[in-house]
């Protein structure tokens, strides 16, 4: 019924896949050549290479048919762990080589086992079957299990793509054991299923693999963008998109927020006695309390050398002053680790109070902050 629907011929179908798993590889390789931070790019791309070899020995013929299908059935495992250890790499996974060694060794006992006592094409094509659902289910549980949230959801789609593999694997050991073939080129329908079955997961594992490589790199290049690179905050740029997004908000829904100037006292004499390195611990240091003191709405960004901003979302004056100053005091009462004492600075502004807009916001603020330098320093400010 299937073959004679879509009209599928084994050997069109050997040719078209062939010429598909050849492409894929050669872009695989131009990945390999583009992206070289992530651990598992070149083992996936080889494990490929060997899939597709297992390919080429199994349909080539130029060995005896059953030394062929051994040869061929050991590439197509090892082109499977390749995969797993590739997935297991990129994942951050730990993996134990010498279980993938035996698996290997062990696929050859049986295989040479069903060749030297009973060389029955179904025994061999059943455990080559089993042996790659084994390692997919491996690959699997690492793409569910790993920790990296950049690129959950192209895992989820690898992971469903293999769970499937994994379930057209099974279909195809059921289907064989009612209706064995002679072989693998006869003209059967469970051969042009199998046949599809590779045409269409090689796509789609390759595609799967690719887009968590895009998915990643996206996301480590706009942390990178919009990451401060001592203190880890925001930067003033990521912060900027965040006010805009803050001004939005309050024209659309009227939703009120607040802004929190600060500037490190007296920070030149901080350089100056320990050294411009001590002065980054004591940035980092002062990024970190505020982190741990600011509620979980709100966000802190590194606005200029030692100015910070937060940013307090649906906050009011009155609020942000209590915010404020729970920050001044912990920072005046922390020093770093290596003792070094600072105070700081704040200046705060409202969105209303002190205009509509993001200028007469950010001015505000500054202002304020310039009128807590004046007053002696180490306090906190509301602009007039
Ligand atoms: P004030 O109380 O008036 O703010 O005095 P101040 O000494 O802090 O004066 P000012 O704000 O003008 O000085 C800022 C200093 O911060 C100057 C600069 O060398 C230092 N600085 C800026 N960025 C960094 C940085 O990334 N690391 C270190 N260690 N120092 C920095
Ligand atoms: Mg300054
Ligand atoms: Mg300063």
């Amino acid at each position: 019924m299937f073959t004679s629907l879509v009209n599928l011929d084994v050997q069109t179908m050997i040719f078209m896949t062939s010429i598909d798993a050849i492409l894929q590889v050669s872009m695989l390789i131009f990945l390999c050549l583009l992206v070289n931070q992530y651990r598992g790019i070149k083992t996936y791309t080889l494990g490929r290479f060997f899939t597709i070899s297992s390919f080429f020995i199994t349909f080539s013929r130029v060995l005896p048919l059953s030394p062929t299908l051994i040869t061929a059935g050991l590439f197509l495992l090892m082109g499977s762990c390749m995969t797993c250890i590739a997935i297991a790499q990129f994942t951050d996974k730990k993996i134990k080589f010498h279980y993938f060694l035996i698996l290997n060794l062990l696929f050859i006992g049986i295989q040479s086992y069903f060749l030297i006592f009973q060389d029955v094409f179904l025994f061999k094509t059943i455990t080559q079957s089993v042996f790659q659902i084994v390692v997919f289910t491996l690959a699997v549980y690492y793409l569910l299990t790993h920790s990296h949230k950049s690129f959950i959801s192209s895992a989820r789609f690898m992971a469903s793509v293999m769970s499937m593999l994994i379930l057209s694997l099974i279909a195809r050991i059921v289907v064989l054991i009612r209706n064995p073939p002679d072989n693998l080129y006869a003209h059967t329908e469970i051969n042009s299923f199998s046949l599809l079955i590779v045409f269409i997961f090689t796509f789609l594992m390759n595609a799967g693999f690719v887009m968590m490589v895009c998915q990643r790199l996206y996301h480590d290049l706009h942390r990178t963008a919009n990451t401060d690179v001592l203190t880890h905050l925001l930067n003033r740029r990521a912060m900027m998109r965040q006010l805009e997004s803050a001004i939005d908000r309050f024209y659309r829904s009227d939703r009120q927020f607040a802004i929190i100037l600060i500037d490190v006292d007296f920070f030149k004499r901080v350089n100056d006695v320990y050294g411009h390195d001590a002065g980054d611990m004591v940035l980092i240091h002062l990024a970190q309390i505020l982190q741990t003191k600011m509620r979980q709405i709100d966000s802190a960004s590194r606005w200029g050398g030692e100015e910070f901003l937060i940013l307090l979302p649906d906050t009011t004056l009155i609020q942000s002053q209590e915010i404020a100053e729970r920050i001044r005091t912990h920072v005046e009462t922390n020093p770093t680790q290596s003792n070094i004492q600072i105070t700081i600075s704040l200046g705060i502004a409202a969105i209303r109070q002190h205009g509509n807009s993001l200028e007469s916001l950010i001015t505000a603020a500054d202002r304020a902050l310039y009128e807590a330098k004046r007053s002696g320093r180490n306090r906190v400010a509301i602009a007039n």
